[in-house]
């Protein structure tokens, strides 16, 4: 039988490449979007998917899209943003904005997805953190901690769904060059590509080949993190 995936954050980017890989795979592809709608809608038409629009970071909508979705074999918490800010000036709304997204948001789409995986004792979830949950960043504390809230969220839920049958992984990239690196100034992203041992940035399709090698639903890998970084972090 086809199996499915939904994946947040799907318009654009690492999500994209991995709803292009999920497809000629052969899977049924639901595309979660927020604000690319024009991109989602058209990548969904290309690829014969299915695109749903919800805020992950409002649990009526992501209670909504799991609604509308149905069931999953494998859910793709993916969508997130980061954001630039000194610890000390950095405002309320700056850091509810990061957390809401990037960690209760894959909260809220566990949540949604679970109830069916449990049902059928099956399933697998990956969830996508970053190098910087992992070692932190400057500049990006918030970001950091959420990431790393991801990785924390990852290894717990490993432990509470595998007597369910279900996986729970982590991808933790390096540097990818999608839209969210394009505020990066042309130094910033050389000592970016110098400082990582394969010497440049990772693509879409590089990580979507790790999301897809943790999506398998009978394999005996669940708790784990893989960072896809050039060696940057060790
Ligand atoms: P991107 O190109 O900026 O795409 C971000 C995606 O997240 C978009 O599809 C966007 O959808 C979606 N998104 C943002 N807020 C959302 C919300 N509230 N509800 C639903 N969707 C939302 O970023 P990317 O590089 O592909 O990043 C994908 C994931 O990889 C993120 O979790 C990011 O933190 C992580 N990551 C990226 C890098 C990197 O260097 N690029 C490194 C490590 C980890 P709309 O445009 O439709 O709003």
């Amino acid at each position: 039988m086809m199996k499915s995936v939904l994946i947040t954050g799907a318009s654009r980017g690492i999500g994209a490449a991995a709803a292009r890989l999920f497809s000629e795979k052969g899977w049924r592809v639901i595309i979660n979007y927020n604000r690319s709608e024009t991109e989602a809608l058209s990548l969904a038409a290309e690829l014969g998917a299915e695109a749903i629009h919800a805020d992950i970071s409002k649990s009526d909508e992501v209670n909504a899209m799991a609604a509308a979705a149905g069931s999953v074999d494998v859910l793709v918490n993916n969508a997130g943003i980061c954001g630039f800010h000194m610890l000390d000036a950095m405002s309320d709304e700056d850091w509810d904005r990061i957390m809401s997204i990037n960690l209760t948001g894959v909260f809220y789409c566990t949540r949604a997805f679970l109830p069916q995986m449990i049902r059928r004792k099956g399933g697998a979830i990956v969830n996508i953190s970053s190098m910087w949950g992992i070692c932190g960043a400057a500049c990006e504390a918030a970001y950091s901690a959420s990431k790393a809230g991801v990785i924390g969220l990852t290894k717990a839920l490993a432990k509470e769904l595998g007597p369910s049958g279900i996986r729970v992984n982590c991808v933790a990239p390096g540097a990818i060059n999608t839209d969210m690196n394009k505020m990066l100034t042309l130094e910033a992203r050389n000592a970016l590509c110098e400082e990582t041992p394969l010497g440049r940035l990772g693509t879409p399709e590089e990580i979507a080949r790790a999301i897809y090698f943790l999506s398998d639903t009978d394999s005996f890998i669940t708790g784990q993190v893989i960072s896809p970084n050039g060696g940057l972090v060790i």
